[in-house]
């Protein structure tokens, strides 16, 4: 009998392990699933170049319609359970397929606000391509936009918004942009170039209300009192992973699919990969849930070596990007609980890196358009090794140099 491969969601990860599979020779079957209308596509262009328009849809597929030829794809279908007895999924569209791997690359969802007005029309998240339709055939020239959340997504959106000419009000609840992962170093670099750039950015300040008329926004009601008008809203606050599935499935679940590191859920022959896991981190030593590109291609493509007769496991060095006007920030490791910042170059030259350590260790970097530090410091990081401070402030010194000098020493 041919081995049958089943994926749940038809994302980044599931795209990836599709084609880590084909590269594997496995010569099963594979199902992919997915409840969007398109193949596997990247999302990190959504709220940059695709929000531009400067990227056509058929760009963001993660392979051409022709990699899939072979594959059972079958799209805008639900799973909607899982019968692990029988080794069957149930879709939307009534049908139950059988499996003998079931992975599940079903990603995360956007966390939706809970407040008066939110079901007027003009008010948005961000997280598909249709998404994105909706929201630039809400914005005709001149619209005022306003912005909920100052995390990666919502200055995405601020910047491409004011570099298309918007008007633009940014409100974020913490006192600083993305307090959530960096340091105040970069916080503030990315403060002042939003602010420069003509971004009405508003801190501690917190969302009480959508105000609208005749069913549609017309601004904000801010926890000051202060209204702030806008005629389309983009919401990005953050997501939660989509473990539903797993956990009525019996799954071990923990705010994410729990997986080992060969990416094994708590049922041997399911595994899960990509923004819906928790799963062992080899460099860190924590259980972690991560939301990045890197994570799901990776985990997919150690899911596929398992699946395909490998004995592989996953330990990776997390890493991240975001791109807002001329400058692309590249995170590499994590600095939660970090207790020093060292700084690399001066953020007055548009291009320098913050370091992070924990105990004298050096756990993790913010790169600002500094490419360099970034492509060499994720090899240093592996090793959590003690730096000088004055060695990681050293620009004369490049990452490769101090790694060298680790091995000497
Ligand atoms: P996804 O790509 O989300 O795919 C999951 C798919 O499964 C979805 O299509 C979902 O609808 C589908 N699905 C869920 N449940 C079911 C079900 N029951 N049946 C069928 N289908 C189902 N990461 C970075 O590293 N750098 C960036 O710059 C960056 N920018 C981003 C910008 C935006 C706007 C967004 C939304 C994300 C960004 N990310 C970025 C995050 C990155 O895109 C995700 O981490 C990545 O897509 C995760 O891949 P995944 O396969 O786990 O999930």
């Amino acid at each position: 009998m041919t081995h049958q491969t089943v994926s749940v969601g038809a994302g980044h990860g599931a795209g990836q392990g599709v084609a880590s599979l084909k590269q594997k020779g496995y010569d099963g079957r594979i199902t992919l699933i997915g409840d969007e209308a398109y193949l596997p596509y990247q999302r990190p262009p959504l709220s940059k170049k695709f929000l531009a328009g400067d990227l056509p849809a058929e760009r963001l597929l993660f392979k051409p319609p022709a990699f899939y030829e072979d594959i059972d794809a079958r799209l805008e279908q639900r799973v909607e359970r899982i019968d692990r007895e029988a080794k069957t999924v149930e879709t939307s569209g009534g049908e139950t397929i059988a499996y003998d791997t079931l992975v599940l690359a079903t990603g995360s969802r956007v966390r939706k606000l809970a407040c008066e007005g939110t079901d007027l029309d003009g008010i948005h998240y961000l997280r598909s391509i249709s998404d994105v339709d909706a929201i630039r055939a809400d914005m005709p020239d001149g619209a005022r936009v306003a912005i909920v959340g100052a995390g990666y997504i919502g200055l995405e959106v601020a910047a491409v918004a004011r570099s298309l000419g918007y008007e633009v009000t940014v409100i974020e609840m913490a006192d600083r942009v993305m307090s959530r992962v960096v340091s105040p170093d970069v916080s503030a670099f990315f403060d002042r170039v939003h602010r420069e750039r003509g971004v009405d950015l508003r801190l501690t300040t917190g969302l009480v209300a959508f105000r609208g008329e005749q069913g549609r926004v017309t601004g904000i009601e801010t926890n000051s009192g202060e209204i702030i008008d806008a005629d389309v809203i983009v919401v990005g606050i953050g997501i939660q992973p989509n473990d539903d599935l797993a956990r009525d499935a019996g799954l071990d679940v923990d705010d994410g699919i729990v997986v080992d590191d060969h990416c094994r859920t708590s049922d041997a022959s399911i595994y899960a990969i990509g923004d819906c896991t928790r799963h062992p981190n080899g460099v860190y030593g924590d259980a972690l849930r991560l939301e990045s590109v890197h994570n799901a291609l990776e985990q997919a493509k150690t899911a596929a070596d398992n699946i395909a007769g490998g004995d592989t496991s996953y330990n990776q060095v997390p890493w991240f990007w975001s791109d807002q006007y001329e400058f692309k920030l590249q995170i590499a490791g994590l600095s939660n609980g970090y207790d020093d910042v060292v700084l690399r170059g001066s953020p007055e030259d548009g291009s320098f890196s913050c370091v992070y350590l924990r105990d004298g260790r050096f756990i993790a970097i913010d790169c600002i358009n500094s490419p360099k530090d970034f492509m060499q410091s994720k090899a240093v990081i592996a090793g959590l090794p003690r730096i000088a401070r004055e060695t990681l402030a050293d620009t004369g010194m490049s990452f490769k140099e101090i790694q060298a000098s680790l091995t000497d020493a």
